[in-house]
């Protein structure tokens, strides 16, 4: 069965202090145990997150990007070999701000995903399609080939453990949300995709997230749909009371 997931994308927000009361704050709340509450914090506040939840099966930590490479002369990059032994469990890859930002190319994606899997992460990968794209009606075509190009070389034991996560561009950040039924539509694409290509039983098994401006009042219709598997929530993770109300929505 597929694992209902909320995961906080802080960005490049919050200091160390700012962080960890975050952190503090979400555990004090309540939110039910069959949801994993994930963290992705900026890399230098893993060590410390990873602290706060130790021993709780329900929560998890994860970085927000790895280098595609294993080591070596690259000055001020940080490897997933290193974010696996600070002991976080997962980290997002193909977010639209990395590929638009810092120009990461499907062949770097690929890389990372090799990587993160190698390091026993389980990429968060991010697909989605921006706006012009959702205008001409290409969106299906364009995260099927975000999926195939940087994904399909991979075996269904890897394949299996990755979680995919559907943030149209549109949406991030913007307060502009995909309505249920365009991310319905979408994530019932990418399961169908997935059946394709690796079959039913892991495509029953992937947990599909939405993201783009997802917050406490709509993430229960979005988490109703039926090939929606929670959420990784941007601006609306960075507010304990909020987080947990979206981690609460299912
Ligand atoms: C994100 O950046 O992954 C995201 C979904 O951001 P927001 O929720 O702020 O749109």
């Amino acid at each position: 069965m597929r694992r209902k997931i909320v995961a906080g994308n802080w960005k490049m927000n919050k200091d160390l202090q700012q962080g960890m009361n975050l952190v503090e704050e979400v555990l004090s709340l309540s939110s039910p145990e069959d949801v994993l509450k994930i963290f992705a914090a900026p890399f230098i506040h893993i060590t410390s997150a990873i602290e706060k939840v130790k021993g709780k099966n329900d929560y998890a930590v994860a970085a927000q990007n790895c280098h595609h490479l294993e080591c070596g002369a690259y000055t001020g990059e940080v490897s997933a070999e290193m974010i696996s032994s600070a002991g976080a469990g997962y980290v997002i890859i193909g977010h639209s701000e990395r590929r638009n930002y810092f120009n990461e190319t499907t062949s770097v994606l690929t890389q990372k995903v090799n990587i993160a899997l190698a390091n026993n992460l389980i990429p968060i990968f991010c697909v989605g399609e921006n706006l012009e794209h959702r205008n001409a009606n290409q969106h299906l075509e364009i995260v099927r080939q975000q999926l195939k190009e940087a994904l399909y070389h991979l075996s269904a034991a890897d394949f299996s453990r990755l979680i995919i996560a559907y943030e149209p561009v549109w949406a991030i950040g913007t307060g502009v949300t995909a309505t249920s039924h365009q991310a319905q539509g979408m994530h019932n694409f990418i399961r169908s995709e997935i059946n394709k290509k690796y079959g039913k039983e892991i495509s029953e098994n992937t947990s599909v997230l939405y993201g783009g401006s997802c917050n406490a009042e709509n993430a229960k219709e979005l988490f109703s749909c039926l090939d929606v598997d929670g959420g990784l929530v941007g601006g609306a993770s960075l507010k304990a009371a909020d987080f947990v109300a979206i981690a609460n929505s299912f």
